[in-house]
């Protein structure tokens, strides 16, 4: 199931606007910052994942944070599933990742600023293009 919800708001004065308004009927301004928020189950687990994205920039960089907590199956526990919780927040260049397993034992935890988190081995192998460092 996946919950999709825009939030648009004007620029210039700050008046949030309807996804059909292309200019704000208060001021007139045409510059307004959209923020989209996904809200999607993930495949086979009880996860929530959230992403604003910010349609003032270029297609590859819209993704401004992306978050993703819950339950997924994993191979490194012994029942196969573990908790993650992970934020990739663009604007505050923040990286954090914590996963562990049913009886609470972290398996992996990462907390750092999320250009030194790109510089690691493991990111460049991710097909995941939400790491790209602005
Ligand atoms: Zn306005």
């Amino acid at each position: 199931m996946t919950e999709v919800s825009w939030k648009i708001t004007c620029d210039n004065c700050g008046q949030e606007l309807q996804e059909t308004e292309e200019i704000c009927p208060n001021c007139h301004s045409n510059k307004k910052t959209a923020l989209l928020q996904v809200r999607e189950g993930l495949h086979l687990a009880t996860s929530e994942r959230i992403k604003v994205k910010n349609d003032q920039y270029p297609s590859n960089k819209k993704l401004r944070y992306d978050l993703m907590q819950g339950n997924v199956s994993s191979k490194k526990t012994d029942n196969g599933r573990a908790k993650i919780k992970r934020i990739i927040d663009k604007d505050n260049d923040y990286y954090y990742e914590h996963v562990e397993d049913c009886n609470g034992t972290v398996i992996h935890h990462c907390e750092e600023a999320l250009s030194k988190h790109f510089g690691h081995g493991t990111a460049k192998n991710s097909n995941d293009n939400s790491h790209t460092p602005d």
